[in-house]
């Protein structure tokens, strides 16, 4: 139970931090009506109840942050006598429920929300340590975060979209790699989450390796660089910092920063 009550948006007022961008991608950037979105959430806690009920999942299916997983659980539903029975009846609110919010974790048409991005960018309740039974705290990331990221982007170098990368095998898109602006193990300086769309970047391997390892001048410049892109986002969502803080606060963090890409 430690784990449960442990994990991210847990406390009892917030919702997990999927679920707000879920609802508010359908409602902001997908125009879906209200109405519809209640339908979607609805199913989507029936279905949780369900999987919980095969203990396929220890908490909600907005605390699954790896895609796959994601994929698997549907698999499993589709194959499930009594959820299809279920399904029917509720004329497939459900399934419509689970495919788009799969749509959204996967970041579909997420390349062409470039501008609409913005309507995402909320303060969000900080990231919650894992249980203390770890010897090295981590914060929990969302892999579902970093791919969307990748696809707001669509798949190009937030430094030089000209970047060349190869295609990876899992995508079939350019690679790229998710990049934290703010490290993440910075959490306890913040109010609120730092695994959020406006803190997230998407970077080509080089970039990504040249920000992390590259000489302290030219990762300064990359630095005011991604400021510059997206300091008003970031401040949106609860996080507001100078220019040169902004900096100086990624850049000593040095000994840290290795086990943080
Ligand atoms: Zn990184
Ligand atoms: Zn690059």
């Amino acid at each position: 139970m430690e784990v449960i009550e442990n994990m991210r948006g847990k406390s009892e007022k917030d919702e997990p931090l999927l679920k707000t961008y879920f609802k508010r991608y359908l409602l902001d950037v997908r125009g879906v009506s209200s109405r519809t979105v209640k339908h979607y959430c609805d199913a989507l806690n029936n279905i949780t109840r369900h999987l919980k009920e095969k203990h396929l999942i220890r908490d909600s299916i907005y605390e699954v942050t790896d895609l796959k997983v994601l994929h698997d659980l549907r698999d499993i539903l589709l194959q499930d006598a009594d959820f299809v029975a279920l399904d029917r009846r509720g004329n497939r609110m459900y399934t419509a429920g689970f495919n788009n919010y799969l749509r959204f974790a996967e970041g579909q048409s997420f390349a062409e929300l470039h501008d609409r991005a913005g309507a995402l960018d909320i303060p969000m309740p900080p990231i919650a340590e894992e249980p203390r039974t770890y010897e090295v705290h981590h914060f929990m990331r969302s892999d579902i975060l970093r791919g969307q990221t990748l696809a707001f982007a669509d798949y190009r170098c937030e430094m030089d979209g000209d970047h060349k990368t190869f295609i990876a095998e899992r995508t079939h898109k350019p690679y790229m790699e998710s990049h934290h602006a703010i490290p993440i193990h910075l959490q306890g300086k913040f109010e609120h989450s730092l695994d959020i769309y406006a803190n997230l970047v998407c970077l080509c391997p080089i970039c990504h390796r040249k920000i992390h390892y590259g000489l302290m001048d030219d990762r300064r410049l990359m630095m005011y660089e991604i400021y510059e892109k997206r300091h008003e986002r970031l401040s949106r969502s609860g996080i507001t910092l100078g220019k040169e803080e902004f900096a100086d606060l990624v850049l000593h963090d040095g000994a840290d920063y290795a086990r943080h890409l």
